[in-house]
């Protein structure tokens, strides 16, 4: 049991010396001449790798990369391979470019023991996405047993991520089962008072997530562009700002939903505002009523800050997504990083934060071991919340 599920994870059975498809989520950014920029994805399979491993399995390796329209050498695994190879030299990375071809399956069947098999890019093949049975099939006749711990594809049912697990005994991996894990301490039994952040962009990519949380949090504290939705939903006038007008709708049934539920959401007292075409232009504070129609909503303002930490410190439980201010600029990254701060410094709450650019928002920061854990899947941790489960995690019951 994993999180309540029934699913079982590769540390708590027997896999040794078997043939292992391990589905892995290399699916990393590179920088403009082609180096990997940032390769926190690939060190987050290591400790299933080496787990596998070190039991004398021989290890096939499958990750998607980018959204590739059939086979396009710009989105090859090859400098994923090579990087691999660095943190893994005692086994030689095998990145294998076509396991359907004769070649391919060559390779495959004299895979020594210091071999682990990469293959290229899952989504080269048409059947991947499509979770095509035939191609599922072809996944799991290379192997004995699968391991998914691609926690950032696992809300995809694709063959990598969902398909093969019908053909093979399934198991998680253990960045899979870390991620379920807390996850679920959100979704099944949270302690109160639970406290959500939600901020970033855009309504419509967080409205199930909204309408989840709102069940379950005592309070959600909404800033970032889609609270200015919210505000001018309210009838508030917001200036220039970001706003989704073909989102105010839904942003109005949002907030009827909140009036009848049991969960109180906090939105803006006050805000940073500037005039964003002039670079000149100094960031002041103004009450939510009072702003300016030339002006842009770029951050939450102080008066919301001392808002929104009395209920910050008393939380028992708090997961963070999506930056409350336009937190790439200097001048407006403040309220992010008082949010970050608040979180930490609350040591009684268990934290969980995730998404893109959540986690560059708080990339390299000192106190990042204090919260309590960082989630590597931005959309899949957001699914999970709003729907408490996902199909690549229904997928690993039925063979566990
Ligand atoms: P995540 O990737 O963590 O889920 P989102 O993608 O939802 O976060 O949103 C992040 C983006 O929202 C950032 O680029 C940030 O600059 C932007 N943002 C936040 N607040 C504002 C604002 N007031 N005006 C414009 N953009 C904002
Ligand atoms: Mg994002």
């Amino acid at each position: 049991m994993i999180g309540g599920f029934t699913i079982q994870s590769i540390d708590e059975v027997d896999i040794s010396e078997k043939k292992v498809f391990v589905r892995v989520d290399f699916n990393v950014s590179f920088t403009a001449d082609n180096k990997i920029s940032d390769d926190t994805r690939i060190l987050h399979a290591l400790p299933t790798i080496t787990h596998l491993l070190k039991h004398g399995n021989k290890l096939i390796l499958a990750s998607h990369l980018g959204r590739p329209k059939g086979r396009d050498k710009q989105f090859s695994l090859k400098a994923i391979a090579d990087h691999l190879q660095t943190l893994i030299p005692t086994y030689e990375i095998v990145l294998l470019d076509d396991f359907t071809l004769e070649s391919g399956k060559k390779i495959l069947g004299t895979q020594t023991q210091n071999q682990i098999v990469l293959l290229e890019n899952i989504r080269f093949y048409e059947g991947e996405k499509k979770n095509d049975n035939e191609f599922a099939k072809s996944l799991a006749s290379l192997a004995d047993v699968y391991v998914n711990d691609a926690f950032g594809a696992i809300h995809r049912a694709h063959a990598s991520t969902e398909g093969i697990a019908h053909y093979l005994p399934s198991y998680a991996g253990l960045l899979v089962k870390r991620e379920v894990e807390m996850m679920s301490a959100v979704t099944q039994n949270p302690k109160h008072p639970f406290v959500a952040i939600i901020g970033g962009a855009k309504i419509s990519t967080k409205i199930g997530l909204l309408h989840s949380l709102m069940q379950k949090a005592d309070f959600i504290l909404v800033g970032g562009g889609l609270a200015n939705t919210f505000l001018k939903a309210r009838g508030i006038n917001v200036g220039k700002s970001l706003v989704e007008d073909e989102a105010l709708d839904v942003a109005k049934s949002i907030l009827d939903a909140f009036y009848k539920s049991n969960c109180k959401l906090l939105l803006l007292d006050d805000a940073v505002v500037a005039d964003m075409n002039d670079s000149n232009t100094q960031p002041a504070t103004y009450d939510v009523d009072q702003i300016p129609d030339n002006k842009y909503i770029l951050d939450i303002g102080i008066k919301t800050m001392n808002n929104w930490r009395k209920v910050l410190i008393n939380a028992k439980t708090i997961v963070w997504n999506g930056p409350v201010g336009l937190f790439e600029k200097e001048a407006y990254k403040a309220g992010t990083d008082f949010i970050y701060n608040e979180i930490v410094k609350n040591s009684v709450a268990t934290s969980i934060v995730g998404g893109g650019d959540t986690l560059a928002a708080i990339a390299g920061k000192a106190d990042n071991s204090k919260i309590t854990h960082i989630s590597t899947g931005g959309g899949a941790m957001l699914e999970f919340i709003e729907k408490g489960t996902l199909p690549g995690i229904e997928a690993l019951k039925h063979h566990s």
